[in-house]
């Protein structure tokens, strides 16, 4: 049995590793000359299955008109001249209510949670390295209004069976030593002792070579122009001009999904939702912190990797646009400064990815109706953290090998 996988980020290769350990046959395609060279090359590298929460939650449309006044804002949009930005925006803002949140949001935390005891597995089935890290996330509040309604969180982490822990303010350099110094900005936080972190491109390269040595056969540097199909059937995919042919075809474009399931008159509700991410090498190891912290003021992420720090942030809705605009690395920056010192910040990289977001914040991981096309995209905020999870979900179904958790809610059907 033949699969070809379009798409060679960290689901793409998640999935042609885990349909290679079953026996088949894969090729992945993509058009850089590397794995993981879009979405999955800078993020902030958290696994964070505990923090898997849709951003259609409620309360967030009326946040998000206040950040479009705010300097160092979470949130922004400029026109991208399509009508689908605002349709995307609205049925995103359709899925802001208490109802909807609840369904979306025990979605993403079953993917994640499986996704992360898979991780769990790999790692000690191959002793793969990317940096990994397994101390917890620790959200900060600067606001003595963010804690007081930190309850709700945490009555939704209850039910969900996920650990935390309060920290006060006086404990927070117990957990992240170099807050010592930033300990007055700060009125306390809460941390998930078993969120993981690690370097997404780093797991990315090494899965696919750990994938080549199971047989993966890897195309770079060729566009996927178009996929062809003949009734209920795809028949093979227009490669730069040649057409190649398997018995079964995963999307796994990212954000460029879209547009090819559209010619097939698939509706995949995809935006690509632009972040952002600086990576700076470490200087002082002491002002440095040793995992993930998350600012809730404004929605950055800070994470140790061996000898960096990668911060990421932002969600702006602009389009295909990938220019680095040197406001967010302000942001960045000034988050980071505040909060760790010990970073080289001048010599810091700086990056920009498009996250392929769903309304509802769930991925996308199923059949269609065309009977050999799989489709594992639509990942979002997480898809580092539901990466594991969704490769082995779309190669036990390929496969006909019954899914270790439901797939109810996560395939296309679920917007019909
Ligand atoms: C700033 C930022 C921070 C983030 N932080 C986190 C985090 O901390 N934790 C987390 O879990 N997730 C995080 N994410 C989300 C995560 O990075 C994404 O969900 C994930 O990388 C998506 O992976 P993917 O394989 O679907 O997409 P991609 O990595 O974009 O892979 C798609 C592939 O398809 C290829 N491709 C596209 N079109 C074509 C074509 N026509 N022909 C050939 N090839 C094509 C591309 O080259 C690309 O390699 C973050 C994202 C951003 C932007």
């Amino acid at each position: 049995m033949k699969t070809i996988i379009l798409g060679g980020g960290v689901i793409g290769v998640t999935t042609a590793y885990y349909l290679a350990k079953l026996g088949v046959e894969v090729t992945v395609i993509d058009r850089q000359a590397d794995v993981g060279e879009e979405t999955s090359f800078a993020n902030a590298g958290q696994i964070s299955p505990g923090y898997s929460t849709p951003w259609a939650a409620p309360g967030i449309p009326t946040k998000a008109a206040k950040w479009l006044f705010q300097k160092h804002a979470p949130f922004a949009i400029s026109p991208d001249g399509t009508a689908w930005q605002g349709i995307w925006a609205s049925k995103m803002f359709a899925n802001c209510n208490a109802h909807d949140y609840a369904i979306n949001k025990e979605r993403m935390m079953r993917v994640a949670e499986y996704s992360r005891d898979c991780l769990q597995q790999l790692r000690s089935d191959t002793n793969i390295n990317y940096e990994h890290r397994t101390k917890g996330t620790l959200q900060l509040f600067r606001k003595q209004a963010q804690l007081d309604v930190v309850g709700r969180d945490i009555e939704v982490l209850k039910e969900c069976g996920v650990d935390y822990e309060l920290i006060s303010r006086d404990e927070l350099d117990k957990v992240e030593p170099a807050l010592i110094h930033a300990k007055d900005k700060l009125v306390g936080g809460l941390r998930l002792p078993n969120d993981e972190t690690g370097d997404c491109n780093l797991f990315t390269k090494n899965l696919a070579k750990l994938a080549t040595d199971l047989g993966v056969n890897f195309v770079f540097n060729k566009t996927i122009d178009n996929i062809h199909h003949n009734g209920n059937q795809i028949v093979g995919v227009m490669i730069d001009g040649e057409m190649m042919i398997a018995d079964h075809y995963v999307l796994a474009l990212g954000s460029y999904s879209r547009n090819l399931a559209k010619q097939l008159g698939l509706d995949l509700p995809i935006y690509p939702v632009k972040g952002y991410s600086l990576t700076v090498p470490i200087l002082d190891e002491k002002n440095a912190p040793v995992s993930t912290v998350l600012d809730e003021t404004y929605k950055v992420a800070i994470t140790r990797f061996d000898n960096r720090i990668r911060i990421g942030g932002m969600a702006e809705l602009s389009g295909f646009n990938l220019t680095l605009n040197p406001k967010r690395r302000a942001t960045l920056e000034m988050v980071t400064n505040d909060l760790f010192t010990g970073g080289d910040l001048p010599n810091a990289k700086f990056w920009t990815g498009l996250r392929p977001m769903t309304p509802d914040g769930t991925p996308i991981i199923g059949g269609t109706r065309f009977g050999n096309l799989f489709i594992n995209t639509g990942h979002g905020t997480l898809g580092w953290t539901m990466a594991c999870g969704s490769g082995k979900l779309i190669a036990d179904i390929i496969t006909r090998q019954t899914p270790d958790i439901s797939l109810d809610g996560l395939s296309l059907a679920r917007y019909h």
